[in-house]
């Protein structure tokens, strides 16, 4: 075999032969031939794998696709390659895997009240980065949602004054920036709080990273916000990222 054919660059029938390889040892479910392989994946592709199972979730019938069987907890036991990191608030109703339809092995999932990025020390931003660097996912959604209670609190903080107790006020400290900013938008201040919010996670991922950065400026990794609604069960994704005009 020619160092083309071993390559893949080789003639018919070769490139196929050759890309199997990179399957070899894997667990089934990673077979391309399976129809179940979610990775490797492009972040274009991940995002859409993502909106396609909000759909199924938010679908009146049980359109789910996962499968929870046992075996397909053994088939990613051996290895994770998750094909989306999700950095989502805590609370008990913004579940990533459930809201985006996925299972075990699918998602890596980050989450901290307020999806916030607090300071390096905290490892929000290292667990984001092993996500991508070691785990090899494509994607990173900021995922905030409504009637978020951490965001809330951060804007009775900034108009009342009100004081948390605890290590909650360092959550709180994280947030208040956004509602800041918040405040000189129109419109509703907990809903623009909560897009601002998500706006500086992105943007703190995007510069304050030197593992990401560069795989975000060549584009193979993208940084994107969104908006889970705890009434219909809808992911928005923020696409306007501009800061706030003063
Ligand atoms: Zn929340």
């Amino acid at each position: 075999m020619t160092e083309d054919e071993k390559k893949g660059k080789g003639g018919s029938g070769r490139i196929k032969d050759e890309s199997f390889k990179l399957w070899q040892g894997l667990p089934r479910s990673r077979d391309p031939e399976a129809r179940r392989l979610k990775r490797p994946m492009s972040w274009q592709d991940a995002l859409s794998e993502l909106m396609a199972g909000n759909r199924r979730f938010i679908g009146s019938k049980n359109e789910s696709t996962v499968e929870r069987t046992p075996e397909r907890r053994m088939e990613v036991a051996d290895e994770q390659t998750p094909f989306a990191v999700i950095l989502s608030c805590a609370d008990s109703r913004v579940s990533p895997e459930i809201v985006f339809d996925q299972w075990i092995g699918d998602l890596f999932v980050v989450r901290i009240a307020g999806n916030i990025v607090n300071p390096p020390h905290y490892g929000i931003l290292g667990s984001i980065e092993y996500g991508v660097a070691a785990l090899g996912a494509n994607l990173v959604m900021v995922l905030g949602h409504s009637r978020c209670g951490a965001v809330t609190a951060a804007v009775q903080s900034v108009e009342t004054g009100m004081e948390f107790p605890g290590s909650i006020a360092s959550i709180i400290d994280t947030i208040t920036p956004a509602v800041k900013n918040a405040r000189k938008m129109p419109g509703d201040l907990l809903l623009n709080s909560v897009r601002e919010n998500v706006r500086l996670s992105v943007e703190k991922i995007e510069t304050a990273s030197p593992v990401l950065t560069p795989l975000i400026e060549s584009g193979t990794v993208k940084v994107i916000g969104g908006k889970y609604d705890l009434i219909t069960g809808e992911v928005t994704l923020y696409t306007d990222t501009d800061p706030p005009r003063e």
